[in-house]
Formats: structure tokens, sequence, C-alpha cells
């Protein structure tokens, strides 16, 4: 279930709405990992601070 979403959507790590990379308004690319963002406002904040949202708890 979970790989299906994963595939599906990706998460806008600024505002947690789910982001598709069609529905995406931008993109960036952080450490070699892509976001997807909803809007440029989300992706301006990232990049402001990416530390602030890329810091995901370890998930075994
Ligand atoms: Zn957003």
């Amino acid at each position: 279930m979970d790989e299906k979403e994963s595939e599906k959507g990706n998460i806008d790590p600024v505002c947690g709405m789910t982001v598709t990379k069609e529905d995406a308004a931008c993109s960036y690319e952080h450490k070699g990992k892509t976001y997807y963002f909803c809007a440029e406002s989300c992706r301006d904040q990232f990049v402001s601070a990416p530390d602030n949202y890329t810091t995901i708890p370890p998930n075994k």
C-alpha cells in the first residue's frame, strides 16, 4: 500500500499536501532527491531552510 502511494504522489514537505508530478507547481532537487511542491511559495520556504523539512524520523 505504501509503495503504491509513493509512486502516485509526492508529499510536499512544507505543507504536507500530496502533489503528483503533474500537479506540482515546481520541484527542487536537494541532496540527490527531488521534492515537489504545490506552490512556489512552498518551494521558497524549503529552499531557505531545507533541513527543517528533510529531517524525517528513521523508518525501518
Ligand atoms: Zn505546499
